[in-house]
């Protein structure tokens, strides 16, 4: 299968479910390296992407990602807020115009997220934040992709990837974001980005397996 517009609304309205579900966990990893808000931070903002979708629903699936990523930037708040709406909007962008995009072009779309989220917030991977889970899970999905995986096998690589990067986190001392501000008491916990990214990368697989079968 491709991405074509119900799926990338399907999409984005999982992770929102999804987050919402999750959102206490996300609070307390949060409440251990920061301030606590990035499970609200998160609830809210995806839930205004799919009220837009209710008001103006998108022709395409770059058109859902981009304004998916309008609703994050301006309703998300905290540092996570502007990565995440900045990256969903390069993503959409990638897409272009097309109404159903192959795997290889969500690949790249993937990778233009991951870009716009580096280019803005300088994180590098091993900084202990969100990059840590979608780097891993850009590469997988690409690597997946180059050996013949359709759209659903694609994601749920990345989805894996990125859980191990999210694991991965636990050990590493943050050096970007506010629980940089930690030190060495940053060690110990996963980092909530990385947590959110792991679900949202997992509503990709969840929505794009179902739609195969
Ligand atoms: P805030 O830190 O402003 O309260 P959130 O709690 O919503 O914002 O988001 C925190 C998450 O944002 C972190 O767990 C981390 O994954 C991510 N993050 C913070 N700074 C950066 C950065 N410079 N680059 C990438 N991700 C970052
Ligand atoms: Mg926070």
């Amino acid at each position: 299968m491709n991405l074509d517009t119900r799926t990338a609304v399907a999409w984005i309205t999982r992770a929102a479910d999804d987050v919402r579900a999750d959102e206490a966990r996300l609070t307390s990893l949060d409440a251990a390296v920061g301030d606590g808000d990035h499970g609200a931070n998160m609830t809210r903002g995806l839930a205004a992407a799919t009220a837009s979708f209710a008001e103006k629903p998108p022709a395409t699936p770059g058109a859902v990602l981009v304004a998916a990523g309008r609703s994050l930037v301006a309703k998300t708040g905290g540092a996570s807020g502007p990565l995440y709406g900045t990256g969903l909007r390069k993503a959409g962008k990638a897409l272009g115009e097309a109404e159903q995009a192959e795997p290889a072009a969500v690949a790249e779309a993937l990778q233009a997220m991951l870009d716009g989220i580096r280019e803005l917030g300088e994180a590098a991977e091993g900084d202990k934040t969100m990059i840590d889970a979608l780097a891993p899970a850009v590469a997988a999905f690409r690597d997946a992709v180059d050996d013949g995986a359709d759209l659903g096998a694609a994601a749920r690589a990345a989805a894996d990837a990125a859980e191990e990067g999210l694991a991965a986190t636990v050990p590493l001392q943050a050096r970007k974001g506010r629980a940089s501000y930690l030190g060495a008491r940053s060690v110990g916990h996963e980092d909530p980005g990385a947590a959110s990214t792991t679900l949202v990368l997992r509503a990709l697989a969840e929505v794009t397996t179902e739609d195969a079968a």
